[in-house]
C-alpha cells in the first residue's frame, strides 16, 4: 500500500485551492527515525519523550537521555522536532515509581500536574534536551495544560534550567520555542494574553476529544460513540483556530484523528495548517489534500452545521465521493 504514496512523498501537500498544509509525524522511540525519511514528513511534530521512560525498568540517566535526544534531532537533520516532556500518568504508569492510587487516573495526578509538583525528572529531562541540542534549535512542549498558569510556570523552568546552562558553560540553543498541548478544554478560554505569550499551540486530539464528550479515550464501550466530525466538536475546533488567528499564534493538531484522511482535510478545512500523525499516514492524507478544495469543503461543513445536523460525516462522505 505504501508504494502507491512513493510518487508523492517528496511532494508538498498543497490543496487544489492552493493552501499549504504541514505534514508532520508522531515518534517516541529511535525504531520511528527512520521513517522521518521514509514517510515524507516534513519534522516529528510530537515526540512522546514518557516512551523511552515506559520501556525501561529503572529511571534513565540524565547522561543517556542526553545521548537520546542528540541522536533523534542528528537523524532529524535540522527539521523540527517537538519534544513533548514527560506525560506520565494515567495509562502511562512508569514501573519504576510509586503508583498512585487514583479513583479517576485520566482526571489525576498526570502529564504537567506532576512536572510542576515534582519538578526533579523536569528538570532533568529540561536539561538533558538544552545539552543534546547542543546550540541547535530547540522546541519543547508541555503535556496538559489546563491552564495558563501552568505554562507559565513551566517556562519558568525551562528559562531557570537555561540560566543555569549557561553558567555551566553549555552551549544554549540558537532558537527556543516553548509551547502548550491543548487538550483540556478550558485551555482554549485562557485570557488572550496567554495566546499571546505561548510560542505554538498542539491541539491533542485524543484527550481534547475524551475530555470533550466526556467519553473515556479507553473504554471500548463508549470511545466511538462520538463522532470526530460532531458539529459541536467542530465548532470548538473552529473556536479555536479563531483565537490562534488572532494572536498569530502557531496551531497544530495531532492525536490520531489527524492522520484519518476524512478528518485531516476536515480540520484543514477549518484553518489549521499542521497536522502530525503517524509515519504510515502520511502518504494517504496527503493524497485527499492534493485532490480536495478547502473552500469547497468549509462550505459543506458549514451548511451542515447550519441544518442543525449532529454530524457532517454523511455530508463530507457524500460531497468527496463525487469531488475527490
Ligand atoms: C493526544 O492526547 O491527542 C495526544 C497526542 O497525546 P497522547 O495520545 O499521547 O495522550
Ligand atoms: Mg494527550
Amino acid at each position: 500500500a505504501q508504494a502507491r504514496y512513493i510518487s508523492i512523498r517528496d511532494k508538498p501537500a498543497v490543496t487544489l485551492d492552493g493552501h499549504r498544509i504541514s505534514l508532520v509525524m508522531n515518534a517516541g522511540l529511535m525504531a520511528d527515525l527512520p521513517s522521518l525519511e521514509g514517510s515524507g514528513a516534513e519534522g516529528v511534530g510530537l515526540f512522546r519523550t514518557e516512551l523511552q521512560f515506559l520501556v525501561r525498568n529503572k529511571m534513565p540517566k540524565r547522561s543517556e537521555l542526553v545521548a537520546l535526544y542528540a541522536r533523534v534531532l542528528d537523524a532529524a537533520q535540522g527539521k523540527r522536532v517537538v519534544f513533548r516532556t514527560l506525560d506520565i500518568g494515567s495509562d502511562k504508569v512508569l514501573p519504576y515509581m510509586k503508583p498512585t492510587d487514583e479513583p479517576n487516573p485520566a482526571l489525576g495526578w498526570r502529564a504537567i500536574r506532576v512536572g510542576l509538583d515534582k519538578p526533579g525528572v523536569m528538570r532533568m529531562q529540561l536539561q538533558a534536551l538544552i545539552r543534546a541540542a547542543n546550540g541547535r534549535p530547540l522546541t519543547i512542549m508541555f503535556p496538559f495544560v489546563a491552564q495558563a498558569e501552568e505554562y507559565r510556570q513551566a517556562r519558568a523552568e525551562v528559562n531557570k534550567t537555561i540560566e543555569r546552562e549557561k553558567i555551566l558553560g553549555h552551549p544554549l540553543p540558537e532558537k527556543l520555542e516553548i509551547g502548550a498541548m491543548l487538550e483540556t478544554p478550558s485551555l482554549a478560554f485562557a485570557p488572550q494574553k496567554f495566546f499571546d505569550e505561548v510560542d505554538f499551540l498542539s491541539i491533542g486530539g485524543n484527550d481534547l476529544k475524551q475530555f470533550f464528550f466526556a467519553a473515556d479515550r479507553e473504554n471500548e464501550r463508549v470511545r466511538r460513540r462520538y463522532d470526530t466530525l460532531n458539529c459541536s466538536f467542530l465548532s470548538f475546533i473552529e473556536r479555536i483556530v479563531e483565537r490562534c488567528d488572532q494572536s498569530g499564534t502557531q496551531l497544530s493538531f495531532c492525536g490520531e484523528d489527524a492522520g484519518r484522511p476524512v478528518e485531516a482535510a476536515c480540520f484543514a478545512a477549518m484553518g489549521i495548517r499542521i497536522l502530525s500523525m503517524r509515519p504510515a499516514s502520511i502518504g494517504p492524507v496527503k493524497s485527499l489534500l492534493l485532490r480536495t478544495d478547502l473552500g469547497e469543503l468549509r462550505k459543506i461543513i458549514t451548511d451542515g452545521r447550519h441544518r442543525g445536523v449532529q454530524t457532517v460525516r454523511p455530508a463530507v462522505m457524500e460531497w468527496f465521493g463525487s469531488h475527490a
